[in-house]
């Protein structure tokens, strides 16, 4: 399996030392480069390789018909399951690898820089669902919220709680968003008003993408989990505090959370993560059986976030990590599927805001800030509480090991005024 237990390999292809993406990477997306349909490709340091023109060199790519080397998503691919997808990598891995030059003579024909490419959303998303898994992140919003000594409601440590989002409204990295408008009532005694959201806000999270589950009725354990996860991105999931504040009771978010959230181009799979696997918190008071797992299921993965003004220098907000979650991906797809509720190719299933336990790795602005109490000073001497329009926000993570980084890239949204 190509990954970081492997640092002795290399591409012919160059790559930096502190690129995302050596061949023990090899993340898939979509890209499209000028007079040219989307089309899936794997990055290689600062390019991409395009899979339909290795396909079109005649060489074998294993069972990948040519019209899903040419789909606008990834969804066709990946409905060829786990197995297929992880042999595709590694015989790419093997193409790419630098005691091979059977594709190195072509490389301008299957090569595409990626700063002459457009990124695309890599698979049409059926259903996105949000966990709320991080412990400190839902302590800290209890505190703010609820009672600051009883601050995780009661079955948060019995069920990773989530709700169904929408997935209409994601965007993938480089596309603005603008500022929702709704309902809110900034003053408890007086009637709710509308306008554009005074509290915009970002949560830092992973997503994980979904191969095929099982049919309706049947469930997924933990230890089949990974066989049903293809990989992960980063996942930004805008929220509108004021609107989320007024309208959440009884029934969880609403237009609070999907008017927009933004995903990093790149799906990094479970292959390229493996040697980054931590264990994760113990989990007190145990778990049911159908939640219990095998193995370690954290990931240490470092995630930042970056606030940069329309002028002006940028500031780094946010150093948190994925390591930080207390319910881990397997035990998410587990309980979503305990019910019988089926997944399917490109459904999305996020963390929930990560944040870690000090006040330097806080995963929003409503923690960073404390509700607006604590605000942060930028670098141009204005204040940040939440953000602000013209305000871009910078996700990146990545995982590192041998002297080896696998990186996400980023997520990069720039916020518009409300239409
Ligand atoms: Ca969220």
């Amino acid at each position: 399996m190509i990954n970081a237990d492997h640092p002795e390999l290399s591409s012919w292809v160059e790559v930096q030392p502190q690129s995302d993406f050596p061949i023990q990477n090899l993340p898939f997306g979509i890209f499209s480069v000028a007079g040219k349909l989307p089309r899936p490709g794997v990055a290689i340091g600062e390019f991409i390789l395009d899979l339909s023109a290795v396909h079109d060199l005649g060489i074998d790519l294993g069972s990948f018909k040519k019209e899903e080397l040419l789909a606008p998503v990834l969804n066709p691919m990946m409905a060829h399951g786990k197995k297929a997808m992880a042999m595709l990598r590694e015989r790419i891995a093997y193409l790419l690898d630098a005691k091979n030059d059977e594709l190195k003579g072509l490389s301008e024909k299957v090569l595409v820089k990626q700063s002459h490419a457009k990124m695309h959303l890599p698979v049409h998303i059926g259903d996105y669902t949000d966990f709320y898994s991080s412990i400190d992140h839902a302590t800290n919003v209890g505190m703010m919220f609820r009672d600051p000594a009883n601050a995780l409601l009661p079955n948060w440590k019995h069920l990773p709680v989530g709700y169904h989002g929408r997935s209409s409204s994601i965007l993938v990295s480089g596309e603005p968003i603008y500022r929702p408008k709704g309902q809110t009532r900034p003053d408890p005694e007086q009637n709710p008003v509308y306008g554009p959201c005074r509290l915009l806000d970002f949560e830092l999270e992973m997503g994980f993408i979904t191969f095929d589950g099982k049919p309706l009725g049947q469930s997924i354990s933990t230890a089949e989990a990974e066989e049903h996860i293809f990989g992960m991105l980063i996942f930004n999931d805008w929220s509108a505090r004021d609107i989320q504040k007024w309208e959440y009771i009884p029934l969880g978010p609403f237009l609070a959370k999907n008017f927009a959230s933004s995903i990093s181009p790149w799906i990094v799979t479970l292959e390229a993560l493996k040697p980054f696997k931590v264990k994760g918190e113990k989990q007190e008071p145990a778990v049911l059986p159908y939640l219990r797992f095998e193995g370690n299921h954290n990931i240490d993965i470092d995630l930042e976030v970056e606030i940069l003004p329309e002028q002006g220098e940028g500031k780094v907000v946010s150093h948190s990590n994925y390591k930080y979650m207390y319910w881990n991906m397997v035990q998410q797809l587990a309980h979503h599927t305990v019910n019988g509720c089926n997944i399917r190719p490109g459904d999305l299933l996020a963390s929930g805001t990560i944040s870690g336990p000090d006040t330097g790795s806080y995963g929003s602005m409503l923690e960073i800030s404390w509700q607006g109490t604590k605000p942060v000073q930028m670098p141009d001497g204005s204040e940040r509480k939440f953000i602000q329009d013209h305000d871009t926000v910078i996700m990146r993570a990545k995982a590192e090991k041998n002297g080896v980084r696998i990186g996400f890239g980023e997520v990069r949204s720039k916020v518009l005024p409300a239409l």
